[in-house]
C-alpha cells in the first residue's frame, strides 16, 4: 500500500490526457482514465500504461454530470489504492461567433470544461483532505488567458478553470493539497487537426514558430504534480503566445 500511488486523468483516452497518463505510468503511478466514448483509444491507453508495469483502468463517464462523476470516483476508490493525483484534462470545443453561437454550444462547453473540473474536484476533495495529501492539475488554455475570437464559450470556460484553480488552491492549501493549472497554446492533437502549420498567420502568433507536442504539456503536468510548494500557479505551455 505505502508504495502504491494512483492518478486520475480525465480525457485520458487520447491527445494530451493520454500522454499525461503514459508519463505518470512511467513514474510508477497506477492510472484511472476517464473518457466519454472512444473505447478503442481508451483500451490502447490502458494497455500502454500496463506495459509500463502499473495497474490501469478506463471508466466511461461524462465529466459534465455530477452524479456520473460521483459514482465513477467511488468506483475508482474501490479499484485503486492511494489516489493522490487528479488531472482535469477532458475538454471540448464548439466554436462559433458570439453573435450566432447556439445556446447549446455555450452550455455544453461550459459543462464539460468547467463544471467537469468542478465535479471531479468536488468528489475527490474529501479523500484528499482526509489524507492531508493531494495534487490537482487542471488544463486551461491560452484562450482562457487572452480570449480568442470565435471561442467565447471555450475562452470563458478556460478562464473559469483559472479561477477554479486559484480558489481551490487557497481553500485546500491548509490541508497540504496543491492545485495548479497548465495553459497550453496550439498543441498537435485531434482537437487541432484542422489547424496546420502551413497557415503562416498562425505561426506568426507563436514566438517559437511551431505548434507544441503533447509531450510538452505532459512534462508541465508532471512537474506541477511533483512540486510540493507550487500552488495556484498557471503554467503556460504555448511557445510564448501569451507572454
Ligand atoms: P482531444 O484530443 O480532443 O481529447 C479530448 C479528451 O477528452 C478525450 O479523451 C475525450 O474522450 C475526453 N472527453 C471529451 N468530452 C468528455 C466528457 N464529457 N467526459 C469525459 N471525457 C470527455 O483533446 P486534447 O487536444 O488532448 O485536449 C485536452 C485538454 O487540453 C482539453 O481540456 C483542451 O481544452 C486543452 N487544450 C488543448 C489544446 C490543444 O491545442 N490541443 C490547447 C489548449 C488547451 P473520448 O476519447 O472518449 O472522446
Amino acid at each position: 500500500m505505502a508504495d502504491k500511488k494512483t492518478a486520475i486523468v480525465t480525457g485520458g483516452s487520447r491527445g494530451i490526457g493520454r500522454e499525461v497518463a503514459l508519463s505518470l505510468a512511467a513514474l510508477g503511478y497506477d492510472i484511472a482514465i476517464v473518457y466519454i466514448g472512444d473505447e478503442s483509444e481508451a483500451a490502447d491507453t490502458v494497455r500502454d500504461c500496463e506495459a509500463k508495469g502499473v495497474q490501469a483502468k478506463a471508466y466511461v463517464c461524462n465529466v459534465a454530470s455530477f452524479e456520473e462523476t460521483k459514482d465513477t470516483v467511488a468506483q475508482i476508490r474501490k479499484d485503486f489504492e492511494n489516489i493522490i493525483a487528479l488531472v482535469n484534462n477532458a475538454g471540448i470545443t464548439r466554436d462559433g461567433l458570439i453573435a450566432f453561437m447556439k445556446e447549446s454550444d455555450w452550455d455544453s462547453v461550459l459543462s464539460v470544461n468547467l463544471k467537469g473540473a468542478f465535479n471531479m474536484i468536488r468528489h475527490t476533495a474529501g479523500l484528499f483532505i482526509r489524507n492531508k495529501c493531494g495534487r490537482i492539475v487542471n488544463i486551461s488554455s491560452v484562450s482562457g488567458l487572452m480570449g480568442n475570437a470565435g471561442q467565447a464559450n471555450y475562452s470563458a470556460s478556460k478562464a473559469g478553470v483559472v479561477g477554479l484553480t486559484k480558489a481551490t488552491a487557497r481553500e485546500l492549501a491548509p490541508k497540504g493539497i496543491t492545485c495548479n493549472a497548465v495553459a497550453p497554446g496550439f498543441i498537435r492533437t485531434d482537437m487541432t487537426k484542422n489547424i496546420t502549420e502551413d497557415n503562416s498567420e498562425l505561426l506568426r502568433t507563436i514566438p517559437l514558430g511551431k505548434m507544441g507536442e503533447v509531450s510538452d504539456v505532459a512534462e508541465a503536468v508532471v512537474f506541477l504534480l511533483s512540486s510540493p510548494y507550487i500552488t495556484g500557479e498557471v503554467l503556460r505551455v504555448d511557445g510564448g503566445i501569451a507572454m
